[in-house]
């Protein structure tokens, strides 16, 4: 990876860590990408890889889909962008509204960020409450509410609490652990007249991958009830995969407003978030809470996002990458019983995470992983060909494009770096 090296050396002059974005910072140099394509995404030194990093979450189609390039390149022949409506938001809001029960009105923004930053301060704005609840290692993106005891590359870089953040401006972000029902409970009840929203991923895939366990956010959305307390799901990640109506539908329970994104860009960027009417309606112009955007709605991202949802539901692609999800798997735990390695790996439904240590249930636990074990294997793993996130805190996808031998190779692979 010549090549590779060569243009990091370069980039750490000229951008902070020589990179966009933190969790790509990989030591001692990220690979470089030239194009990829289906399972695989091939750098500039000409080396393949099978890619279970897919960008992070949002290419369950695999990259480059056929479908989702065609429909771009019909969009583009009619331009880019407008800054006037277009008729395919209307298409795309009836699409989500449809999947998501507990969604009746929607807007469009440009990042998973922008959604959860527009979502918390529209649930400030409805209720008059100033303070914010999440979770521990919960990822809810980079402004400033957020960032606290926050997952992805926060942790990955040591940083979950980010500096440059005023005091004043976390003092109303409370957290408590993932999976602990009385301590939200104690909490909510104990902030009640204060407290405008709990925040949370409903399953956690910046921390490595945390599983509710049962019944656990059936009980987050009783007490928030109960407490009159708005809850926020940021179904960034677990929209469009864990069931077509996300996590909501996965588990049977409804938030009053829900972040979109990720796979709802369909590889390009977007953030939606939406909920029930009353409280959506309050958003500007329709209401008094300011949110706008020069490359909101744009036709772009609309057409990659609405394309691939409905690639998704023609396809039955998440009975698909749920199948090879399970296959993967299941050879990977096969491999780690014939080994003497203290890994565990876990899934669920097209999520899945290859933990050096115990799973965990929260973000203490997750902070007990061997971050430094994890990075050796994925430098084994890469040297032969497979790509997996750089970081033990992040998750594992796969794709509608994974084939089958892709997954027998994964499997083949990671038995041999174990014994390694
Ligand atoms: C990725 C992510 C975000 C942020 O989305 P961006 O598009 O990167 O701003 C927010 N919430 C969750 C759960 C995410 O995984």
């Amino acid at each position: 990876m010549v090549k590779s090296r060569e243009l990091y050396e370069d980039a750490l002059k000229l951008m902070p860590g020589g990179v966009s974005s933190p969790v790509r910072a990989i030591k001692p140099y990220p690979f470089y990408t030239f194009k990829a394509e289906g399972s695989r995404i091939y750098d500039v030194d000409g080396n393949g890889y099978i890619d279970y990093c897919l960008a992070y979450g949002p290419l369950i189609l695999g990259h480059a889909n056929q479908k989702v390039k065609f429909a771009l390149k019909e969009q583009l022949d009619r331009g880019w962008l407008y800054g006037t409506p277009i008729e395919l938001e209307i298409e795309y809001a009836k699409l989500i509204t449809k999947l998501y029960r507990s969604i009746e009105m929607v807007r469009f923004v440009n990042t998973g960020s922008e959604a959860t930053m527009s979502a918390i301060r529209l649930a400030r704005g409805f209720t008059g409450r100033s303070k914010i609840l999440k979770i521990e290692g919960g990822f809810h993106g980079s402004h400033d509410a957020v960032l606290v005891k926050a997952g992805s590359g926060a942790t990955t870089h040591g940083t979950p609490n980010s500096a440059g953040v005023p005091e004043d401006f976390v003092r109303n972000t409370l957290q408590v652990p993932f999976n602990d029902v009385e301590s939200l409970a104690e909490v909510v009840e104990k902030n009640r007249d204060e407290l405008a929203c709990v925040i949370m991923e409903p399953v956690m895939g910046n921390s490595s991958l945390i599983i509710p366990e049962d019944g656990y956010l059936k009980e987050v959305r009783k007490i928030t009830n109960e407490n009159d307390v708005l809850l926020i799901f940021d179904e960034v990640i677990t929209g469009f995969r864990l069931a077509l109506g996300g996590a909501q539908e996965f588990y049977g329970v409804e938030a009053d407003l829900t972040t979109l994104g990720k796979i709802a860009g369909g590889g390009l960027p977007i953030g939606i978030f939406g909920g029930r009417r009353e409280i959506m309606e309050r958003i500007s112009p329709s209401g008094d809470v300011y949110q706008a955007g020069t490359f909101s709605g744009n036709p772009l991202s609309l057409t990659a996002g609405y394309t691939t949802v409905k690639f998704i539901i023609e396809n039955d692609v998440l009975r698909d990458v749920n199948r090879k999800t399970e296959e993967l798997v299941k050879g990977l735990r096969d491999q780690v019983e014939d080994s003497n390695v203290n890994v565990n790996v876990d899934s669920i439904a097209s999520m899945f995470c290859i933990y050096f240590g115990e799973k965990p249930r929260d973000y203490s636990d997750a902070l007990k992983l061997d971050k430094v074990k994890y990075m050796e294997f994925f430098w084994k793993m890469l040297e032969r060909g497979i790509f997996l996130p750089p970081s033990q805190f992040e998750t594992c996808f796969m794709s509608y494009a994974h084939s089958v031998d892709d997954v027998e190779e994964t499997i083949e692979v990671f038995g041999t770096c174990l014994r390694l």
